[in-house]
């Protein structure tokens, strides 16, 4: 069906994408058009990937006051996050565990790739375990249904003797204002093979739309009526613009929560 398509590579951020918007993904990844990205969210995005090299290089076993250097905040948080979790950030004889371990699968013409941030897996079971330096979200449900939680499991299982059953993902929100706290999503046989069924849906429509856009055809815009367009970066180009919402600043920003925090 897509023979003419090249291989494409998919992380977690891209199916996300294509769920809030087929447009913005044709927009960002197609056309490659950048979005707007404030000072404070680019303070956020560096403090990120500094935070997840330095829970790399002690997972490595290697120092890290280099990468702690002045930066207090750092210390302090990384700290508590070994404080809060010492189950999962204390070595333990015959458990595999690597930080940053990366996965892929040939999945319907595409390649699914993902990024653990940490993985441990014993005789028993494999955990997944993913830092996030904002605030534990209250809608738990919403993460459940995230293409990272979906993907990041689904993946695992697909590429490894574990039945789903055995294999959780675990997100520690960092920065809670009460200390470190953690959400941990366990899996099963019946999710899976939902996750199958969404991705298969999702992949079809995918290629259908690259399909098209070789044609001459744009990917579908999101409905109106969704209220997604009036903070988006695309909405003058899209036309949908007229409530003049662009002018606010504030809110033409994306979302702290929505950007990955190392993205492939
Ligand atoms: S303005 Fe609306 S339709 Fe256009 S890319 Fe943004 S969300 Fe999609």
């Amino acid at each position: 069906m897509n023979n003419q398509l090249p291989l494409v590579r998919l992380s977690q951020g891209q199916l996300n994408l294509l769920k809030v918007c087929p447009r913005k993904f044709q927009h960002i990844y197609l056309e490659q058009l950048g979005t707007h990205v404030s000072p404070e969210q680019q303070e956020h995005l560096t403090w990120g990937s500094r935070f997840h090299l330095v829970m790399q290089q002690r997972e490595l076993g290697l120092p890290v006051e280099s990468l702690v250097g002045e930066d207090a905040q750092l210390q302090h948080w990384v700290n508590a996050l070994v404080n809060a979790a010492p189950e999962i950030l204390t070595k333990v004889p015959q458990t595999f565990r690597e930080s940053e371990h990366c996965r892929t699968l040939s999945f319907q013409g595409y390649l699914l790739t993902v990024i653990y941030d940490l993985l441990i897996e014993d005789k028993h079971c494999a955990q997944i375990l993913d830092w996030k330096t904002y605030p534990q979200p209250k809608n738990r449900q919403r993460l459940a249904q995230d293409w990272q939680t979906r993907l990041y499991l689904y993946i695992l299982a697909e590429t490894s003797d574990y039945l789903p059953e055995q294999i959780s993902m675990s997100y520690w929100f960092v920065k809670s204002q009460s200390g470190p706290q953690s959400l941990k999503f366990p899996y099963s046989q019946l999710q899976h093979e939902q996750t199958r069924q969404d991705l298969t849906q999702q992949l079809i429509r995918l290629t259908q739309w690259r399909q098209r856009y070789q044609a001459g055809e744009q990917f579908p815009q999101v409905e109106v009526s969704t209220g997604r367009c009036h903070d988006c970066n695309f909405a003058i180009r899209c036309q949908r613009n007229s409530e003049g919402s662009m002018t606010n600043n504030k809110d033409s920003l994306l979302n702290l929560a929505d950007i990955p925090e190392v993205s492939l």
